[in-house]
């Protein structure tokens, strides 16, 4: 068993069990969901149960000179999440406590570790919704959600994470404990620390606590689906949505890849003879009916083929699960494909004003065949966020180029159409580049001037963001 002096104050302060150097557990925490990304073997994983210990273990890493790679459920899409050789890689997960619901603030204060799921439940059963929804739901955490800012299919109503995050507390690089934040309705005290923090990618300090913001549970939604024969007339659907001032709670785009893939990996029914499918809903109550309705004349008018209202809750819940399953049915896909473990996927995150969303699916069509590689496109249409996804086959080195040149390629068209590199899963690893590219020289300074304030040494999550 290695016995540095590093890993015999982590287990002064963790106790045993808390620390782990287990080569099998070292593999386990190298990296998070994104495939193709580079990932180091850690030196250790800690996993404290209190912002004490947090301190504890990032006080000892700063002593050895040894980095901290904060992690949640390694669901992260964008490498973020990845240990770099010879890390402290801080796993947030034992750190489940929800501390608080409060019913007349509206707020939760909890652990980062709580699931996501976890906490929309617990909250639910006091009437109330914590909307922030990504697909990972079941088994993201809060701070991975806050730390990447994540979204999910409610933004398009209910906005991103960042809308729901009041006040953190935050370990530091040095060691200390900061406070950001309230739990009042309003507040505006000093410089908004709280929004630099989400989003942050565990590069500025590692979140222990959260306190969010709830909401009243919605009324029940109502869900139609439209079915297309072709994205783009999906996307000019979605921007006629958007310009009749209809704000739909959902509003999910599926093309035919991805159709077939889900259709393949759990059989519900699905239009595989679609081009594209738009899952859309409305919670509005009284006025839901009528929203729906007028939801349905609007994609009928660009074109959609078919259009028709989920019949019950189990329908609508059916047609949800379906859009969730987007991302494990794509892997199937390439497994099938390519296999022996060969079929890999490069994940794309681009989001661009909803009035270009037809402009850049047909642009995705194209690039899928200028570069000759297969790709499936889903994503939340009403945000204009799109994940074209690559099929590779990564024992092939030139089926690998090509997928990454077809990532470049729709990052390019993204940002020239006046969108962002990535809508939700974050830069990591994936995106550095591309940050690079869409802020600036002036917007890297101001990047770097900020890391550089909160840890000059560069230990917290080294490489990723910029
Ligand atoms: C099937 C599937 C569907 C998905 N759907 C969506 C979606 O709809 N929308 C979306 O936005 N994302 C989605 N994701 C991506 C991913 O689930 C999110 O990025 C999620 O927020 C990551 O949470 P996590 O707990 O897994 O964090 P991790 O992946 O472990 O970490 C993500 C980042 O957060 C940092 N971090 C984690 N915890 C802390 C902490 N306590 N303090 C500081 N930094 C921390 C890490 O260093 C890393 O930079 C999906 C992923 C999968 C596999």
């Amino acid at each position: 068993m290695a016995a540095t002096p590093l890993l015999d104050e982590l287990r002064a302060a963790l106790g045993e069990s808390a620390v782990l150097t287990d080569p099998d557990l070292l593999r386990m925490h190298q990296r998070d969901e994104a495939d193709l990304c580079a990932a180091g073997t850690p030196l250790v994983v800690v996993r404290p149960r209190d912002t004490g210990e947090v301190v504890a273990a990032v006080r000892a890493a700063a002593r050895h000179g040894v980095p901290v790679v904060p992690q949640g459920a390694r669901t992260g899409l964008a490498g973020a999440a990845n240990a770099v050789d010879g890390a402290l890689v801080l796993s947030t997960v034992a750190m489940t406590g929800i501390r608080e619901i409060d019913p007349v603030a509206r707020i939760a204060v909890v652990q980062p570790g709580v699931v996501n799921a976890t906490l929309a439940g617990a909250v639910a059963e006091q009437g109330l919704y914590y909307p922030p929804d990504p697909g990972s739901w079941e088994s993201s955490t809060i701070g991975g959600n806050v730390a990447t800012n994540a979204g999910g299919m409610c933004c398009v109503k209910y906005g991103v994470t960042s809308e729901y995050v009041l006040g953190l507390e935050v370990v530091l690089a040095s060691g200390e404990v900061l406070r950001t934040g309230r739990r009042t309705a309003k507040g505006v005290a000093g410089y908004d620390l709280t929004r630099l923090f989400v989003g942050s990618e565990g590069t500025l300090g590692v979140i222990t606590e959260v306190t969010v913001a709830l909401r009243p549970a919605p009324e029940e939604s109502l869900t139609l689906v439209a079915v297309f024969g072709s994205t783009t007339a999906a996307g000019t659907a979605v921007a006629r949505i958007a310009a009749q001032g209809l704000t739909p709670s959902l509003l999910e785009l599926l093309d035919r890849t991805h159709l077939r893939a889900i259709e393949a990996y759990r059989p519900m029914g699905l239009r595989t003879d679609a081009e594209a499918l738009l899952l859309a809903a409305a919670d509005t109550g009284p006025r839901a009916a009528d929203d729906l309705a007028r939801l349905a004349g609007l994609c009928t008018a660009a074109g959609a083929e078919e259009v028709y209202t989920a019949t019950d809750a189990v329908e609508a819940a059916a047609l949800l699960q379906a859009r969730r399953l987007a991302y494990p049915a794509m892997e199937q896909l390439a497994a099938r494909t390519y296999p022996d473990g060969a079929g890999g996927l490069i994940l794309d995150d681009v989001a661009v004003p909803r009035g270009a969303l037809a402009r850049m699916l047909d642009g995705v069509a194209r690039i899928a065949v200028e570069c000759d590689v297969p790709i499936g496109v889903v994503g939340h249409a009403g945000d204009g966020n799109l994940h074209p996804i690559m099929v590779v086959d990564r024992a092939d080195p030139a089926s690998v180029a090509r997928g990454r040149r077809a990532f470049d390629e729709i990052m390019r068209l993204g940002l020239a159409l006046g969108g962002t590199c990535t809508g939700e899963h974050g830069v990591g690893l994936l995106k550095r580049e591309w940050l690079a590219r869409e802020i600036g020289p002036v917007g890297v300074r101001v990047h770097q001037a900020i890391k550089s304030a909160l840890d000059p040494a560069n230990l917290l999550n080294p490489g990723k963001v910029l």
